[in-house]
């Protein structure tokens, strides 16, 4: 298996034994957006020298800027069912808390995919319990088409990433062909003797099998798959070694790793006593491992819950998040009635959508609603290495702009839409390529005219 809980224990053990010389030239190799081996990770994770803190930020903040310049991706999820037949220790949904279950039918998705739209969203992620009999793949499957099919004057959904439990490669097949985005999984937490323990019972509960999840999904022709721990289950630096060894891992064998990495916090949920907990991450480590993982794969994006306050999402996004959701509810049913159902868990940032773009734009950055890649075709190495060519410049930010554009025509009000005029105003000119510069002024002028969907 190509996680060793001992080999992760020694190698940061002994990246304590780092030179100061060692890390100068670590810090370099991650400014020329080189990305860093996990053992170099685990160097960075060691260090405690406010010099080296310093430099480790400001490291984030550059290559946030050069990679993905200003522009921050929005999503919602999608709570379509709280079946659950797993006893995971921190989740609400576990199957020994006791409440009414529901799944929704395929006319409460139409409810709420209609809420989504309304507030601008393009891009969900759908989310689920396990449960094979009451909430099994058919169903998911349903649920996808009937997301994609629900146009609502000009809304649409145009990008569905999916995070459901781990399954087979039939399954997996199955989500390819009707067109998921990302597969997401969190591990949760990679140190087995903690997984075990905390997935009480279930199928939940096998380790292997969770962990080669990817494998299954990408045998199945799945190519952006998207990873994430609950910190605060384990030692968070072993969870960073884990998910970068991870990583390694599916570079090796398939010639691509994670195409996103999500960094959710544990917090209070029915029947998880926060208490119980010893390793939760305060702020000041948080921040540390977010934009060492920056440094450490710069071309993967990087994704940040409503788990976290504004002004944690506000600090982590100059240190390389390049993905928020926003408005969003944790619960089956909860954009339509939000006090009829149960929460998975708690959320912090609970302003609507809109407030929350206008916040970005506020500070100069700019809200995307963009979904191209994968329509494009652009996954898997395809899309890595048209990152790492660094020209993804070249079609993010415009994309980005338009699909701003359509979102100010189709939900702003007059206050809005002259700040967020204003802001595309200021971005064009930074379009280099002066004929992607006059296809985007082109395609702006045909945006505010009524025609949808055009990009790059
Ligand atoms: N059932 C699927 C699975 O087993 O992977 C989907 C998981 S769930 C819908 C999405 C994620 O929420 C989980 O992977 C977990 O990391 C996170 N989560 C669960 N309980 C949480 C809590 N108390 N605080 C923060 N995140 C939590």
């Amino acid at each position: 298996m190509f996680i060793d809980k001992e080999y992760i224990e020694n190698t940061l053990k002994m990246a304590k034994e780092a030179k100061e010389n060692d890390i100068e030239n670590i810090l370099d190799r991650a400014e020329r957006l080189e990305g860093l081996t996990h053992r170099e990770v685990a160097t960075l994770l060691m260090t405690e020298d406010e010099k080296h803190l310093k430099r480790i930020y400001e490291i984030a903040g550059q290559i946030k800027d050069k990679i993905y310049g200003n522009r921050v991706v929005m999503f919602a999820p999608l709570y379509v069912s709280d079946y659950c037949v797993n006893k995971c220790k921190y989740c609400g949904y576990k199957c020994d808390n006791d409440f009414e279950r529901r799944k929704l039918t395929m006319d409460e998705i139409r409810q709420e995919v209609a809420i989504l739209e309304k507030m601008g969203h393009k891009r969900l992620a759908l989310e689920a319990g396990e449960d094979p009999v009451s909430c099994d793949i058919d169903y998911i499957i349903d649920c996808i088409k009937t997301i994609y099919d629900m146009k609502l004057d000009n809304g649409e959904i145009r990008r569905v990433n999916v995070n459901i439990a781990a399954t087979t490669v039939e399954n997996y097949k199955k989500l390819n062909e009707v067109g998921i985005g990302t597969y997401i999984l969190f591990q949760e937490t990679y140190h087995q003797p903690t997984y075990e323990e905390v997935h009480m019972a279930g199928p939940k509960k096998n380790y292997e099998y969770h962990l080669t999840a990817f494998d299954r999904a990408i045998e199945a022709g799945i190519e952006d798959v998207g990873a994430g721990v609950l910190f605060g289950l384990y030692e968070p630096y072993f969870e960073v070694l884990g998910l970068m060894i991870h990583n390694e891992y599916l570079e090796k064998t398939y010639g691509f790793g994670f195409h996103t990495i999500s960094v959710p916090r544990l917090r209070a949920a029915e029947g998880n006593d926060m208490s119980e907990y010893k390793y939760l991450v305060d702020d000041d480590v948080f921040k540390k491992l977010v934009a060492i993982i920056r440094l450490a794969v710069p071309y993967t994006g990087m994704i940040i819950s409503t788990r976290e306050t504004e002004e944690m999402r506000r600090e982590l996004i100059n240190m390389g998040i390049s993905q928020i959701s926003a408005g969003s509810t944790v619960e089956v049913g909860g954009y339509t009635a939000r006090e009829q159902s149960k929460a998975q868990f708690q959320v912090t940032d609970n302003r609507p959508a809109m407030d929350i773009i206008s916040w970005l734009m506020k500070d100069g950055l700019v809200p995307s609603f963009c979904t191209a890649c994968y329509r494009q075709g652009r996954t898997g190495d395809r899309f890595m290495q048209l990152a790492k060519s660094g020209n993804i410049k070249n079609v993010c930010h415009p994309n980005a702009l338009m699909t701003l554009c359509e979102y100010m025509m189709d939900f702003g009000d007059d206050e809005f839409k002259m700040q967020a005029e204003r802001l595309i105003e200021n971005e064009i000119p930074k379009i280099q390529n002066e004929r992607i510069r006059n296809l985007v002024i082109e395609n702006i002028d045909k945006i505010k005219s009524g025609e949808r969907d055009l990009y790059i």
